[in-house]
């Protein structure tokens, strides 16, 4: 059998039968780049017309429809990036984004207007510049590698850039967010581990995962490898209507983050991209949500429930309050719904 593709066009999920010929699909299609790769191809429930996995990345007419709330720099990186390739928002820490390019697209995607194939990579001076701009400034202790996906970069470019991070001193931590060991894990190979690892600083790397049949035996082996490797893994989780928006997903992925040893991270509430209104779930329904993961969840399978706040704020926790005021004493609530004074 020959190798299977990643698809790329309406033209191919057509004849897979993900989408009907529809002209208005052609501007959705238009509005991003489409890439499905063989794995999440093969978790798609054909017979399932609301299919989780199908709904994050096959186009929907529903992205030509744009609300006046939405934003094209939904949360604000273009304010807060002092050289190309660069975000630096709070003092400590700055993202940095070698490559535009993603294994997949997510419809969701919070730089949905600024990822895919032609958005290009930082040419090697942009980057050198990039390094010179943390090398030259002392407080920067952790770089945070995202994109488009850095472990779309071939391990070699990989491995270069990250020992140039490591070469700086003060840079404590380096931390990758990808999705490729989920939906692409046979690129996690032993040169790819070993290219992630820097000799000095301590490695992070944080997987983007939406729902718990995104797991499947051969991205678990992937994670596994990375967690071998001595590399501590993180998840983080968009929180999406139609994908994972129920207490029972919810409580599957979190425990199946745990078991593949991924400590789950941020459930980000969705920014308010544009053209993904039909994704968006509110504050109150995220919050409910929380609480209810509260009462049925070890405290290892607990997400911090986020916000990014439009503008470039950065990122504020948006769960469930427990405590409020009573007469002389605070109220506590507890994760099973009832209520104790503790004196405050
Ligand atoms: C999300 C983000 C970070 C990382 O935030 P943490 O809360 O440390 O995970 C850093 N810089 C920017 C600009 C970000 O958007
Ligand atoms: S992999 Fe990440 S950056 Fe790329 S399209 Fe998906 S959410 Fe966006």
């Amino acid at each position: 059998m020959l190798q299977m593709q990643t698809l790329r066009t309406l033209a191919a999920l057509e004849r897979e039968g993900l989408v009907a010929a529809d002209p208005r699909l052609a501007e959705a299609a238009h509005s991003m780049a489409i890439a499905i790769t063989p794995e999440m191809l093969g978790l798609i429930d054909r017979a399932d017309p609301d299919d989780p996995i199908a709904r994050q990345f096959v186009p929907s007419v529903a992205e030509t429809e744009i609300a006046a709330e939405e934003l094209s720099d939904p949360i604000g990186d273009d304010a807060r990036s002092p050289v190309k390739g660069i975000v630096h928002r709070y003092p400590d820490r700055v993202l940095l984004k070698p490559v535009h390019v993603c294994p997949v697209y997510c419809r969701f995607c919070f730089r949905r207007e600024k990822v895919g194939p032609g958005g290009e990579a930082l040419s090697a001076a942009e980057l050198e510049a990039a390094i010179a701009y943390i090398r030259a400034r002392p407080g920067i202790w952790e770089v945070i590698l995202t994109g488009g996906d850095p472990l779309m970069l071939a391990p070699r470019r990989l491995r270069a850039l990250i020992a140039a991070l490591d070469a700086i001193e003060h840079v404590a931590v380096i931390r990758v967010h990808s999705r490729v060991p989920i939906v692409d894990p046979g690129r996690v190979t032993a040169g790819l581990v070993a290219a992630i690892k820097p000799r000095r600083a301590a490695p992070w790397l944080g997987v983007h995962c939406n729902h718990p049949r995104e797991l499947a035996p051969a991205t678990r082996a992937a994670l596994g490898r990375l967690a071998d490797a001595g590399i501590p893994l993180l998840g983080q989780t968009v929180l999406l209507a139609g994908v994972n928006d129920s207490v029972e997903t919810l409580d599957q992925l979190m425990r199946a983050l745990v078991t593949a040893r991924v400590k789950p991270y941020y459930l980000h509430h969705p920014d308010l991209v544009r053209g993904t209104g039909h994704f968006r779930v509110s504050i109150a329904r995220g919050q409910e949500l929380m609480r209810a993961l509260r009462g049925r969840l070890s405290g290892l399978a607990q997400p911090t429930y986020v916000l990014d706040v439009p503008g470039g704020h950065g990122k504020v926790p948006v769960g469930p309050g427990y405590l409020g005021d009573g007469p002389g004493a605070l109220l506590v609530r507890d994760a099973f719904g009832e209520t104790h004074r503790y004196p405050g």
